[in-house]
Order: C-alpha cells, then structure tokens, then sequence
C-alpha cells in the first residue's frame, strides 16, 4: 500500500534548490514532478500555512487566522499566541483547535494513521494533529507528544532532546532518527511528516543568503539524504510519495513599525475598552480585530492605516463592510467565524538584499537586515514543493498554480481514501501518474480598490489572485503609488 512521506523546510524559497545549497533536493526535484507556481495562504507564517497543509482549508476556514491572533470564541478581547498549550487551552475551553478536520482526523475515520514531527514552535507541531488523543495518529516534538502518553517512550528510547542550536542541525539529526527508527518502520502510518525549521531560524537570526543560513540549508539538505538513503535501503521507494514542501517565502526586514504603539498613539485604546483595537502582529502583516466589530472604528482605523508609508495591501472582514479602499479578505481565503476583521500586509518591494535575494518589506518586529515573512509579497507567497513516488509523474515542471491547500485533497486521491469534508485546494492531477496530462485552465485576477485620503493623497492597492476551477491562490497584493 501507498504511504506518503512530507518532508517540510520551513522558509524555503524556490532560488534556494540549487545543487550548491541542496544537492538531495534538486536531484529529487529533477526526478519528480516540480510545482513552479506554489503558493503558501495568507498571511505567510508558519502555523497558520501549517493548518492549510493538514486541512485544506485556507485560514478563514480552518480558523488560525495568524500565528499570533484573537480567537473569539476562546478570549474575545485579548490576542494570544499560537503555541502550545495555549492551542490545548482553546480546544478544552472551545471544544476545537482549528475548525475543520484535520488529515489525521479524516485518515482515522479509515483506520489510518497521521504522525507528524517537528523542531519547529510547538504551536506549528500541535496544529498537526489537535485531536490525536481521541482520534489516533500522533505529533511528536522536544516539548511534548500527543498523545501525551508517548513522550516517555520516546525519551526512555532515544534519549533527551539535543539543545535548541542555529543552525538546528542536532534537534533536525535526532527528529530523524525518530523518523527512521521509529515512525516508518514501526508505526508505518498512511503519512507522515517532518518538519525541519530551518532554514527558517536561521533567516531569522541572521538574514536571507547570510552564512549561517547557507550553512542552515546544507545541513538541512544533508538530512534529507538521510531519510531519503533509509527510504532506498528499506525498499520503501517503491511505495512511498515524498512530497517536500515549504510554509512560505522570505523577505528581509527594511524597517521595524511599531504597530501596536502607532495605533494607540492614533488615539484607539485596547481591546478592553468599548470602542477599542485588538492589534495582532505577524511580522510582515498584522491582524486587526475591533471589539464588537464595530464598524466606524474599522473604518476609521482602516483609513488611518491607508494613510501611513508602509502600509501596503489592507482587507476587511464582511462583518465590517464596505469600508471604501479595502478588498475584501474573502479574496485571501480570510474569511470565516474567527477572522480578524482587518488584515494588512506591509508595502513591500522587490529590492535585493545583500546576498542578492530580491525582497524588503517592514516587520513588527526583529531588526532590518534580517529575515521576515508574514505579508503578501510575491517573494513571500513563492514557496517550493516537491513530488517523486509512484503516485507521481517523473521530470516533470508543472507551471499552473498550486498551492499548500491542495497537499491534503492531493494526498487523499493518492491514498484512495474520500475526505467526506469541504477543502479549499484541489488535487493536482496534473501531476499524478495516470491523471489529466494537460495542465488545468488558470484564470488571473487583479482586484483593486482606492480612497481619497483627507490630505488629498489617494490610497490605492491591488491584490492578484490566480484561481484553478473553485481553488484560490494569492499571488500578491500591495499599495500602488497614489
Ligand atoms: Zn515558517
């Protein structure tokens, strides 16, 4: 039977696959199918991209609108973080992490099984798999398990997690021994997943193409021989689909804006007051939630925001529409029962860094030079996937758009197995062996919106979307010069 393996490198862009910097995953790319037009969701972060990939829903729908968000339906009135157990408190309070069934949860409705492990946040491990202790599959993590009952086996025989380290290199080596030892050959699980958080720490801490980040994704690449030498010598090949994906895109950090400081500067209090703005700041985006979505603080929010250097593409929730000079979030798959009621994105360019990576934007936080991620650049919503197995065609480049929300419907036609729920993304026929050789029809679509501003400058933005039949795939989206 068919097992598909995911290997994840967090922030890895596509000019990054080069037989210099990753010598297994270019000669994997070169066999197997190679998406060129991938796409993570908006806004580009981790965990939010993480829910897309196990759901196939893009975040209006699977509700993590952000890494770093308000759930209303768990603490209207205050942001928190995506990590566990923050999540874990959600869940118990809420019922439900993430409002759609996850890979794990439909697989086990086959009696089939989702194991996931990652060096990443914890957050991005435990949106894997919220509901593993009643549902079956498990996530394992240097934190914790699920279920919980499986951290001491783990520790008992592999021994303790190394220390975190940049590059993450010995977390990365020990994840995939668990891997290797463990999880493929014993559990053997319909998928399985590791995600490597590199180069993403790195891009971080250092900055896009710096030397630490190269050395990052040699490392990283190196472990992907690993797993991919045990596949060969195991004869697993023969019935395993790798498919190698990143979350998201790179930018590195032209500014830091202070966002939630500016705001309260402009006179909005707190989330506590009536009449106030929860700010949720995401790096290259921030999510704006105002309290009772009252619609003339969105509007008058909004408008404040249009009026500042940096801000870039701005969409509303339909709860507070119309609101003149925004887009709607719908067209970011925003929409949902837990979506913010403003979403921004900073305004980007395209200018290199010093190493000659293409793509500046400001960031609530780090320090310029360094990396980020978060808005709706196009070098951010550009990430890499990889497919090379028997479910798979071979050499081949597919152009049409893909995206991160069609890895769990794709995965499910591998498996042969019917999710039973609505999904976002599509299967990438294209792309399986014995499916539709064509590429599918894409549609482009740039959707524009301005406001006069009270100084007599105009606001105005455009965000571009390509869509595949009823799948959505943003492609970039940013102020325009007014
Ligand atoms: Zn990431």
């Amino acid at each position: 039977m068919t097992s598909v393996l995911i290997v994840v490198f967090d922030g890895l862009q596509p000019s990054q696959v080069t037989p210099e910097l990753m010598p297994h995953l270019s000669a994997l790319a070169a066999e197997g199918v190679a998406f060129g037009n991938h796409h993570p969701v908006f806004p580009t972060v981790t965990r939010t991209n993480a829910a897309s990939m196990v759901t196939g829903r893009a975040p209006g729908g699977h509700g993590l609108a952000a890494n770093t968000l308000v759930v209303p339906d768990f603490q209207p009135h205050r942001a928190i973080s995506a990590m566990e157990p923050e999540l874990a408190q959600v869940a118990a309070k809420t019922g439900r992490t993430l409002l759609s069934p996850t890979l794990a949860d439909i697989l086990s409705t086959h009696g089939r099984e989702y194991v996931a492990i990652g060096v990443g946040t914890s957050g991005n491990a435990y949106v894997h798999n919220p509901d593993a202790e009643r549902s079956g599959g498990a996530t394992i993590h240097p934190d914790f398990t699920l279920p919980r009952s499986l951290n001491g086996e783990i520790i008992e025989r592999f021994g303790a997690w190394p220390p975190e380290g940049r590059p993450n290199t010995a977390r990365m080596a020990h994840a995939v021994r668990i891997l290797t030892e463990y999880i493929l050959p014993e559990r053997d699980p319909a998928v399985a997943l590791i995600w490597s958080s590199e180069p993403d720490k790195s891009q971080h801490a250092k900055g896009v193409g710096s030397e630490l980040a190269n050395a990052a994704l040699s490392a990283a690449d190196e472990q992907l021989g690993v797993i991919l030498r045990w596949l060969a010598g195991a004869g697993r090949e023969a019935d395993t689909d790798v498919m190698v994906v990143s979350d998201h895109g790179y930018s590195t950090i032209s500014e830091i804006v202070e966002l939630d400081a500016i705001v309260r500067a402009a006179g909005f209090p707190g989330g506590d007051t009536p009449g106030g703005v929860i700010v949720a700041a995401n790096g290259g985006s921030a999510m704006l939630y105002v309290r009772d979505k009252d619609a003339a603080t969105a509007d008058r929010l909004a408008a404040f925001l249009m009026r500042q250097p940096w801000c870039g593409a701005l969409l509303a929730s339909e709860a507070v529409a119309p609101i003149p000079g925004t887009l709607p979030l719908s067209l970011a798959g925003g929409e949902g029962p837990r979506a913010p009621e403003l979403a921004m994105s900073f305004r980007w360019d395209s200018q290199p860094n010093g190493a000659r990576y293409p793509g500046h934007a400001p960031s609530t936080g780090g320090a310029p030079g360094l990396g980020q991620h978060g808005s709706m650049s196009r070098h951010e919503l550009r990430n890499i996937l990889f497919a090379r197995g028997p479910s798979f065609r071979q050499a081949l480049t597919v152009e049409a758009p893909s995206g991160n929300t069609d890895l769990a419907p794709t995965i499910l036609r591998i498996l042969g197995l019917r999710s039973g729920h609505p999904m976002d993304g599509r299967v990438l026929e294209e792309a399986l062996a014995g499916g539709s050789a064509s590429e599918p029809r894409q549609v482009a679509e740039t959707h524009e919106a301005e406001r006069p501003l009270e100084d007599g400058r105009v606001f105005r933005q455009a965000v571009t979307v390509s869509r595949v039949g009823n799948t959505t795939y943003v492609d970039q989206g940013n102020a325009l010069a007014g």
